[in-house]
């Protein structure tokens, strides 16, 4: 028997089909039992404590044991498939794909913020009387600077970009460090063509086929880890917030739907030549993970086998553009950082000169590289950015207790722009076999 026939294989237990339905009815479930229950405690039904313990002692774990095995397993993953992506690749081949993915990455997001910006400053959200919005967010905020502003912007952020040491980058969560060591690490394995260059190759093929089967392990928990996720989130979600917010989060929302329905849509059907409602419903787990999790990193794995599998996107290409692209190229989130910063300087009444909104978009296309792919990772920029134009700190309470709801949506337009990146790249890449020795997922957690 071969080694791959001996690993158990974890979609046994469930058909392929069936976890698409189950996912849905856990996002179902968790969300609408979270908006009963923050409902329940508005009215007094039920007391907020009964609630907060329903969340400590089973949403909170639930969702949490299913969001961490994930991420546990993302930076081995991302290293492993990265690793082992480049390796197959010629030089030549990873710099046309290499360049091609960052112009797609680059235009996408550029378009991504232009829609966000545009909506806000053509509707108009924070403009008018604003006094009773700005004493909520000094309320809320209780005159103090609610998040940490993210530093290292301009050129001392490209340069750290490069890790100085690798298991340091990889054990503090670093994925742009990792990411970086582990190119470098797949081009020296793809010239040094020694025996025991290739016995490391194997190992690093290894890690990622066991990786990849461990992932399908803990997809068997992710109806109740995403039902626990959402219940969470929505029995917590600010509603009077989004009431008086409403039209800010309607416009992040719209901004969304436009930029996934409008722009993907049109890149997949004149460059990736795909049907866009077809390629929707294939990337659907994907999205709906992203959707559940608030986390491109922990979708990545889901992300990976939906591109190989469900898209049939040449695994070369799959990896390299989804591992580099799960935190590089984040649509959703540059989309949010632009429309929130301009939101928000509306509030406080801060005018931006279009040469100020410019630099907006700027750091919002490049903040999309930096802003690592877990749950509100995109707040620490915003502030960078208010702290920049003098838009009071204070001003991100306001945002706070919808941003789960906002994060939810732009995880999901941001793993579904990896995949439409993917597709684009692929397009215009030969179909190269698979080197002697590397398996795919498929062959790695059993024939589907
Ligand atoms: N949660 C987002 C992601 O993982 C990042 C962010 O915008 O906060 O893609």
């Amino acid at each position: 028997m071969d080694k791959q026939e001996e690993l158990p294989r974890a979609e046994v237990a469930r058909p392929r089909r069936s976890r698409h339905v189950l996912m849905l009815v856990g996002i179902v479930a968790g969300a609408v039992l979270g908006l009963v229950a923050n409902e329940l405690v508005a009215y007094g039904v039920v007391e907020k404590r009964v609630i907060d313990a329903v969340i400590e002692w089973g949403a909170y774990p639930a969702g949490q044991i299913f969001l961490r095995s994930l991420l546990m397993l993302s930076i081995p993953l991302i290293f492993s498939a990265l690793v082992t992506g480049i390796a197959e690749l010629e030089p030549k081949a990873l710099g046309r794909m290499g360049l091609r993915t960052l112009a797609y990455t680059t235009v996408v997001s550029t378009l991504a913020v232009i829609t966000g910006l545009a909506l806000v400053m053509g509707i108009g959200p924070g403009e008018g009387d604003n006094r009773e919005l700005v004493a909520l967010a000094d309320e809320l905020s209780g005159g103090k600077a609610p998040v940490k502003a993210a530093e290292g912007a301009g050129i001392t952020g490209v340069v750290t970009m490069i890790p100085t040491n690798p298991i340091a980058a990889a054990a503090t969560d670093n994925t742009l460090g990792v990411i970086i060591f582990a190119l470098v690490l797949g081009v020296g394995l793809a010239v040094v063509r020694t025996e025991n260059g290739r016995r490391l190759r194997e190992t690093i093929g290894g890690l990622n086929e066991v990786c990849i089967w461990l992932v399908d392990v803990v997809m068997l928990i992710a109806p109740i880890g995403v039902a626990g996720l959402l219940f969470a989130s929505f029995a917590n979600l600010g509603i009077g917030l989004l009431e008086r917010i409403g039209v800010f989060v309607g416009v992040v929302l719209f901004a969304l739907a436009l930029h996934t329905f409008g722009t993907y849509s049109v890149l997949l059907k004149l460059v990736a030549r795909r049907s866009p409602f077809q390629f929707f419903k294939q990337i659907r787990m994907a999205m709906a993970t992203a959707f559940a999790t608030s986390s491109s990193a922990a979708t990545l794995p889901t992300t990976l086998r939906v591109a190989e599998e469900e898209v049939r996107l040449p695994r070369h290409v799959s990896r390299f553009v989804l591992t580099a692209g799960a935190s590089m190229n984040q649509n959703g989130t540059a989309l949010f950082e632009g429309v929130t910063v301009l939101f928000l300087a509306q509030v406080f009444g801060v005018d931006l000169t279009v040469g100020q909104s410019l630099v907006v978009m700027l750091i919002c296309v490049l903040g999309g590289i930096g802003t690592a792919g877990i749950p509100g990772a995109s707040l620490p920029v915003i502030a960078m950015m208010m702290a920049m134009y003098g838009v009071p700190a204070e001003g991100l309470a306001l945002i706070l207790g919808v941003d789960r709801l906002l994060d939810m949506c732009r995880t999901t337009v941001n793993v579904a722009g990896d995949l439409v990146v993917a597709a684009c790249v692929a397009r215009s890449e030969p179909t190269t076999e698979p080197a002697a020795g590397v398996t795919t997922p498929s062959s790695a957690s059993g024939a589907r």
